[in-house]
């Protein structure tokens, strides 16, 4: 038998390699191109959201209240919102507790890791302005006084509801922008 000439066995070999050889690269351009396209069509945020909960300095009064978004009771990932653990992943940066001093560049820090676009809620009276540990020496202030805050979810603390209802109108807003 010549190089050139195979059996059935052969040619059954060359077509499972045809049949599962890695589909021919495509150029980085083109590559490059329907992803601008598909970016550019498609809403801001889709349907969710990936929430980074940041404690800066709570009594943990909030930060207790947030943890219980994702649980059974409120299935927060039912209506879209994932909670990660890191900055890189994070839409959102949910932030409880006055700044402390020394978490305010802790706080910058993660804000500056999160890819653009991406929203800062300060959750609970404390992150909104200091609440009753404005006054205090190893304190910053409120969220905005370390970072631009987009929204504040008021309370002492707030519900679980109430932080849901801000989160997910954090969502509807930037979805429909
Ligand atoms: S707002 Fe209330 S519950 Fe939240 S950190 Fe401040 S004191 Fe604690």
């Amino acid at each position: 038998m010549s190089a050139g000439e195979t059996g059935s066995g052969g040619r059954m070999l060359q077509r499972l390699l045809r049949r599962f050889a890695p589909a021919p690269a495509a150029p980085a351009d083109s590559v490059a191109a329907a992803l601008a396209i598909r970016s550019a069509s498609r809403p801001r945020l889709g349907r969710s959201l990936s929430v980074l909960c940041l404690d800066a300095g709570s009594c943990r009064g909030c930060a207790l209240e947030a943890a219980a978004l994702p649980g059974a009771a409120y299935d927060a990932e039912r209506h879209g919102l994932r909670f990660v653990d890191d900055p890189r992943a994070a839409d959102v940066l949910l932030v409880s507790g006055p700044v402390s001093r020394n978490m305010a560049e802790a706080l910058r820090r993660a804000r500056a890791a999160m890819p653009e676009p991406a929203w800062v809620v300060a959750a609970g009276d404390c992150a909104g302005d200091g609440g009753c540990f404005r006054a205090a020496d190893a304190v910053e202030g409120g969220v905005a006084a370390v970072l631009a805050v987009d929204l504040v979810i008021p309370g002492c603390p707030p519900t679980p509801e109430q932080l849901l209802d801000g989160l997910l109108a954090l969502l509807a807003a930037e979805a429909n922008r």
